[in-house]
């Protein structure tokens, strides 16, 4: 095989794929097939970095922000998360954390397959919504998403807080659009994250309330006020925030394992898309201690559940959507 082309290819292809899927709303395949692409880049990447190429999804996260919308700077960046695909890598995270914190309590939250949100609040008020975008600079939808009902344009508390989340579309409101789309001779969302990213950037925010989106709160982005990712939960449910109630306490990996598999067999009876768990240190001075890389934080791991099909078929099938 000749490494630097199959590189060039690489690069290409999933460049091709990150802009329909983060721009367009309109991805060409399936996750998992991104997922696997993207792994053989990383793993030649890894063996050759001399020729890792300037445009590689690897040096960035996320895609380009819509020229439609007004561009927001996060005050505080926002990452991507370390993908784990097996018991494993799991494992491995696991270790890594054990070298630098001695008996890490670990918190367990569903990933839930959305798109990712920040929310400024000042004296308690609805600032700004914002998109990820790289990380850095976002969309400003801040009218967007007070036309989402669940989420408060006014806290319980009149603090400045910014706060992440997922924003998502749950499954029944997915079927109900995808139907009258149907009925109106308009094309189908591919699945209901991509529904909920295309209806974040509608201009016509009548249309956001009118499709139903709603939210889950994980993260107090401005420093935090609590000791641990458990009070932060406590403290956005207090707020008036929407948490998910799925989560659990692990000390080792038997314990991570055994919700991940609780997990896998709720999941199709859930009203809501996910795509995995989210493994994370629980002591927020930990996760200090723990830190960042340039794209990923170090004390936390998501864990993806596998694809449908057999790795073997990977290849042989077609996997657009
Ligand atoms: P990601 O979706 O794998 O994980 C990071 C995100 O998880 C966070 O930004 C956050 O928004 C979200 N999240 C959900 N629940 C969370 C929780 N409880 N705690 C913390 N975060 C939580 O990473 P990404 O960078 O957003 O996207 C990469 C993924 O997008 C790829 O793995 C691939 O599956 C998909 N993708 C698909 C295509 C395609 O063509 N189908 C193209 C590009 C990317």
């Amino acid at each position: 095989m000749n490494v630097d082309l199959r590189i060039k290819e690489l690069t290409e292809q999933l460049n091709q794929y990150a802009h329909a899927y983060y721009t367009l709303d309109a991805p060409l395949v399936e996750d998992a097939a991104y997922d696997y692409l993207y792994r053989e880049l990383i793993t030649l990447e890894d063996a050759h970095p001399n020729l890792v190429r300037a445009d590689s999804p690897s040096h960035r996260t996320g895609d380009v922000i819509l020229s439609g919308f007004e561009k927001y700077t996060h005050a505080y960046r926002l990452y991507s998360l370390q993908d784990a695909f097996s018991r494993e890598e799991v494992e491995a995270f696991d270790n890594r954390v054990r070298k630098q914190v001695e008996n890490p309590e670990y918190i367990c939250e569903l990933k839930i397959d959305g798109l990712s949100l920040s929310l400024v609040y000042e004296g308690g008020v609805l600032q700004t919504a914002a998109t990820r975008g790289d990380g850095s600079i976002g969309e400003n939808i801040t009218e967007q998403v007070k036309r989402i009902k669940d989420v408060p344009l006014v806290l319980t508390e009149p603090i400045d807080i910014v706060v992440r989340g997922e924003a998502y579309l749950p499954r029944k409101n997915f079927q109900k659009l995808n139907q009258s789309r149907e009925e109106e001779g308009l094309a189908a969302f591919a699945n209901p994250r991509n529904a909920a990213a295309g209806t974040l950037r509608q201009l016509d925010t009548k249309v956001v309330a009118k499709r139903g989106l709603a939210t889950f709160l994980y993260q107090e982005a401005s420093p935090a006020t609590n000791d641990t990712q458990e009070a932060v939960l406590s403290y956005l449910e207090s707020l008036g925030l929407v948490v998910n109630e799925q989560r659990v306490f692990a000390t080792n990996m038997t314990e991570i394992w055994a919700f991940i598999e609780k997990v896998s067999e709720l999941r199709e009876s859930l009203a809501y898309d996910i795509d995995g768990v989210v493994i994370k240190v629980n002591n927020l001075s930990e996760q200090d201690a723990l830190g960042f890389t340039v794209k990923f934080p170090k004390w936390a791991i998501a864990y993806k559940f596998p694809a449908e099909l057999a790795e073997t078929d990977i290849l042989s099938v077609d996997w657009t959507v």
